[in-house]
């Protein structure tokens, strides 16, 4: 267990992200690359803005018309051979998954990448039941081994170097393997090739539900989701209530933001489009395919005003790399599911403890990045304002923080208490400050001044320097004229001589 895992507030996890050099640099340099491989796959593209925009109405449209393209995708799913299970809790889902299994007498499960599935937590409750779960994705497999979660939507292993990978994968090898790429990953493939073998369930997310055909629809890059979904007799397929899109046309749209925005690419390197399970004349595939379709706390939000957008989501993982919070803190700091903007949006929303998790929505600069980054346009940095104002409506915030904002009220608001408070803290200064700036870690500015330096209160105000210049400006004027005047009598005397 990490000490993520075992450190209960916001802020303790925050600070071992900061104390942690390591992670603060990998998970820049890998955000980075991410959006420098987006930037140019979007300019290559061309018209980026005209393809956001598309995939914003697509998404807009469906979730504003949900009930009936679900029910359309329910029969036709169900018309192409599937099952379809409804769960209402995370609860409700993997007691649906445990039927299943235990229909099948399965022991042994094989799983892609799936990020409503570590909603769920079907891992840790499958193995609490006795099954044999093993992920497939490398990032995954990584995590899996080191008893971590994600803590990125797209690079579940984004805060790991080679050392540390080789590390776990030589305890399962049960022999030493070099930090090499190549090796690790071989390892691994050959790892994995038993399990997909061997599995009785194979279990994936859905990148997206298409209503008009009932099929899902599988991004991914390492092939093990085709394995996973085709090998085992039995698949099973967890979806969000809101992957839902109308028609094969609509997919045209989404395949080119997803993996742009999430990765750079053109497109991932499989795609799987899953219309039921296996026919007779097909050489392979399920025999039974079973859809679970969570709601979790998702139906709350449709027609919240502030908040249904949040639906509209296709989890690419763009904010993520776009936010200077998550940049410097990586995902486990957030101790969610879902990390970065979308996960401090997404996560106080679905779950029940708003004390706890509301308090997400301060780990942002509001700087707008994520919307910015996002293919599908979701203003997240107004739904973060919309969650801090809840929060403050429920009396959540600590009574310090009220104190000191209703403070700041009275005196921000009050020109002659402004200028009055500003002397002082200009008197004050003088203790605390260096030559480069306010270097104290007292009160509010210890934890700003442990990772940089306060600037200092400028020795005139801006008010004060307006005034001085406007001064300034009227002597000015008052000069020129003058002299303007000067001239003129000048003149004035030099025609009347010339005229004598
Ligand atoms: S909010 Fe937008 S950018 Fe963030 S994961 Fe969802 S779709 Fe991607």
């Amino acid at each position: 267990m990490s000490e993520f895992q075992t450190s209960h507030t916001l802020k303790d996890r925050i600070q071992i992200a900061l104390n942690d050099d390591f992670l603060r640099n990998a998970v820049k340099f890998t955000t980075e690359r991410l959006r420098k491989n987006k930037q140019a796959a979007t300019e290559e593209l061309g018209n980026w803005e005209e393809w956001r925009a598309r995939g914003q109405e697509i998404r807009s449209h469906t979730i504003a018309n949900l009930d009936y393209y679900l029910s359309l995708f329910v029969k036709n799913a169900r018309a192409a051979g599937c099952y379809v299970h409804f769960a209402a809790t995370a609860q409700e889902a993997v007691d649906i998954t445990l039927k299943i299994m235990e229909a099948k007498q399965a022991k042994s499960v094989v799983k892609s990448k799936s990020m409503v599935s570590e909603e769920v937590h079907i891992n840790h409750f499958l193995q609490k039941n006795g099954i044999e779960v093993v992920e497939t994705d490398l990032g995954e497999y990584i995590i899996q081994l080191a008893g971590e979660t994600p803590s990125h939507i797209i690079i579940p292993a984004i805060h790991k170097n080679k050392e540390q990978v080789a590390e776990l994968l030589s305890r399962e090898a049960g022999k030493p393997l070099p930090a090499d790429t190549a090796v690790l990953a071989g390892f691994a493939r050959s790892k994995l090739r038993e399990k997909f073998l061997q599995a009785d369930i194979g279990i994936t997310g859905c990148n997206f539900g298409i209503a008009e055909t009932g099929s899902i629809v599988l991004f991914s890059n390492e092939g093990n989701a085709r394995m996973v979904s085709t090998l085992p007799k039995t698949h099973i397929t967890m979806m969000g209530m809101e992957r839902i899109i109308p028609s094969l046309e609509d997919l045209e749209v989404m395949a080119q933001l997803l993996p742009r925005a999430a990765t750079g690419q053109k497109l991932t390197v499989y795609m799987s489009v899953i219309s039921g399970p296996k026919r007779l004349d097909d050489l392979d595939g399920p025999e039974e395919l079973h859809i679970i379709i969570l709601d979790n706390g998702r139906s709350n939000q449709l027609g919240d005003p502030e908040f249904q957008e949040v639906l509209h989501c296709i989890r690419c993982g763009a904010c993520l790399n776009a936010c200077p919070v998550y940049r410097h803190i990586g995902g486990h700091a957030y101790g969610g599911v879902y990390s970065g903007p979308i996960g401090a949006v997404l996560t106080p929303l679905l779950q029940e403890d708003k004390k706890t998790w509301g308090e997400l929505a301060n780990a942002s600069s509001l700087c707008g990045a994520c919307y910015e980054a996002c293919p599908v346009k979701i203003p997240l940095h107004d739904m973060l304002v919309y969650i801090r104002r809840r929060n403050v409506e429920e009396g959540l915030p600590p009574k310090s923080e009220k104190w000191g904002m209703n403070a700041f009220k009275k005196i921000a608001s009050h020109h002659k208490r402004f200028r009055l408070a500003m002397k002082a803290a200009r008197w004050s200064q003088k203790f605390l400050a260096g030559t480069d700036g306010i270097t104290a870690r007292i009160g509010p500015l210890k934890g700003w001044n442990m990772y940089r330096i306060a600037p200092k209160i400028a020795n005139r105000s801006f008010r004060d320097s307006w005034d001085h210049l406007n001064q300034e400006l009227q002597q000015e004027k008052a000069d020129i004229s003058s002299v303007q005047s000067r001239l003129k009598e000048m003149l004035a005397k030099r025609g009347e001589k010339d005229e004598s």
